[in-house]
């Protein structure tokens, strides 16, 4: 499947924070964020008047690279929260998050949604006992994940064994079985504050 290609490090630059897509290195003083936190290119640093179309492009383009999702895919999330009834917004955002990639980033088996991804495709992770290599996958409450049986001593899932993450409260995970489950469907507090899902709203429905 065709893929983003522009490097992690100069997304974030060009969003103007942290998407956090480089795991470990993006809390530490290597972070490109926190070298040189300019917008990239050669005016990137004086580009200043924002229209209101570019703002909510913006948004957009953030919580895409965040999520590592493209934009057929992104729209589809926006249609599917329109048909809930639900608040579009809302419902657009905690139906990416229960994406099978976020949900493994989001248990700490993945240093970042980028590598989580790469574990489900890899065909490491069942879902009620059954193995699951679809990323975009969406998970209900109930649903058991685990790294499957054959796969725990791969040296990257035994290097998770006793650790402790910290992780929304609609999951759980073991880190001893390696086992985890969904408990509650995201809710708009479990999900970073930072985002305006409103003004993606207001850009789909333009
Ligand atoms: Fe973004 Fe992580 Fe690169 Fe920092 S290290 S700029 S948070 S991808």
């Amino acid at each position: 499947m065709a893929r983003k290609i522009e490097p992690d490090c100069r997304q974030c630059r060009r969003e103007g924070r942290k998407l956090f897509l480089k795991g470990e290195r993006c809390t530490s003083k290597k972070c490109a964020m926190e070298r040189r936190p300019v917008i990239p290119g050669q005016h990137g640093a004086s580009r200043k008047r924002v229209t209101e179309y570019g703002t909510q492009l913006r948004e957009k383009q953030k919580v895409k690279r965040m999520y590592g999702i493209l934009e057929s895919q992104f729209r589809k999330y926006y249609e599917d929260a329109v048909k809930s009834k639900k608040v579009t917004g809302e419902e657009m955002l905690s139906l990416i998050e229960r994406r099978l990639d976020n949900v493994v980033y989001r248990m700490g088996i993945g240093e970042s949604r980028a590598a989580a991804r790469q574990i489900v495709n890899h065909g490491h992770i069942t879902v009620n006992g059954k193995r699951v290599d679809i990323a975009s996958y969406r998970v209900s409450v109930g649903d058991e994940i685990a790294v499957k049986d054959n796969k725990q001593e791969l040296e990257m899932f035994k290097s998770l064994k006793g650790t402790h993450t910290t992780m929304p409260k609609w999951v759980e995970f073991n880190s001893d079985t390696l086992k985890g489950k969904i408990v509650a469907n995201p809710t708009r507090e479990d999900i970073d504050s930072d985002i305006k899902e409103q003004l993606i709203v207001e850009l789909y429905s333009r």
